[in-house]
């Protein structure tokens, strides 16, 4: 298959690499200069989407991916497949899939989990969005980039999925490490904490696989200093995308809230900024009630 890739940093670079180790002809394009393994550069986004069957974007923000749009969608051939792997708000991953509509272009939204290791190694997971045809068409690729693709629903319902699961996890995060920082007080051995806590009802992803406390659980950042993994500007930025969904669609989501204002106090004023977005755990350490 042709395939163009566009936006090849830390998570588009081994995924496009994956795609040609696997055979296909890759033509890439990013804005600052890269070097992939297996993938021919292109000048321009529009170069690398020109005659190709299935385009891939891997862009940082919604607005980014509504200018690669308008650069593109008159590259593509009637007929082929846009499958944008950003995380971005679902109202410009519903906006760009009307544009290509009307140029006779399929679209899929599907964001990823699985982090850089997970790119890397090729097992990601996918929540796409877009016709049941699009789908089917893209899942050769994610077949080879990743473990599993969800069809989650027409465009837009990939990154309701993501932002949705991303709420979730920002949130047990903060009542993971809250919890710890209140154990510490009441003098409870944080190993005794994660042996009850990982097999009562309060486990959970954040308690079990990827512990907020370095020495306990499973090697997670916690175990490294609290370098990323999954950076605590990222989770803000997944974040602040549920916020502006619960706004679009009018929905109450106070506990998202909160944890976007205790993740964004973290980045911005806190020292959060580079670190994971587990490290939330020395900052409650730190701090008193009041
Ligand atoms: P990144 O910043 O490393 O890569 C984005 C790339 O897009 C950069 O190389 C940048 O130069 C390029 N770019 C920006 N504007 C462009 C344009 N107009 N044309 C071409 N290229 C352009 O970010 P990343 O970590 O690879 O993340 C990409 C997306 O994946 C984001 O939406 C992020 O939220 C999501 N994501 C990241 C992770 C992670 O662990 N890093 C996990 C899941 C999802």
């Amino acid at each position: 298959m042709k395939i163009g890739f566009i936006g090849l940093g830390n998570m588009g670079n081994p995924m496009a690499v994956n795609l040609a180790n696997a055979g296909h002809e890759v033509a890439g394009f990013d804005m600052a200069e890269v070097s992939v393994s297996g993938v021919t550069l292109t000048g321009s986004g529009a170069d690398a989407a020109k005659d190709a069957d299935i385009v891939i974007t891997m862009l940082p923000n919604g607005q980014i991916l509504r200018s690669v749009a308008n650069e593109i969608i008159p590259a593509m051939n009637e007929g082929a497949v846009w499958v944008d792997c950003s995380t971005v708000d679902v109202d410009s991953a519903r906006a760009v899939a009307d544009m290509a509509l009307a140029a006779g272009v399929l679209t899929v939204d599907a964001p990823v989990s699985g982090g850089i290791g997970g790119a890397s190694a090729g097992t990601l997971t996918f929540m796409a969005g877009g016709s049941a045809e699009a789908f089917e068409k893209a899942r050769p690729l994610f077949d080879i980039m990743g473990q599993k693709a969800v069809h989650c629903g027409d465009a837009g319902a990939g990154q309701a999925a993501k932002i949705c699961n991303n709420m979730i996890l920002g949130v047990t995060m903060i009542a993971t490490c809250e919890a710890f920082a209140l154990a510490d007080k009441l003098g409870l051995d944080r190993q005794k904490m994660f042996d009850v806590v990982s097999t009562s009802s309060g486990y959970s992803w954040t308690m079990n696989a990827y512990c907020p406390a370095p020495g306990i659980g499973p090697q997670s950042p916690a175990d490294n200093g609290y370098q990323p993994g999954f950076a605590a500007e990222l989770m803000l930025k997944d974040l602040r995308l549920s916020q502006q969904a619960a706004e679009s669609s009018d929905a109450d989501t106070p506990m998202g809230m909160m944890a976007t204002e205790l993740y964004q106090q973290f980045v911005e004023s806190e020292d959060g900024l580079g670190l994971d977005f587990s490290a939330m755990l020395p900052r409650f350490e730190k701090r008193g009630r009041n």
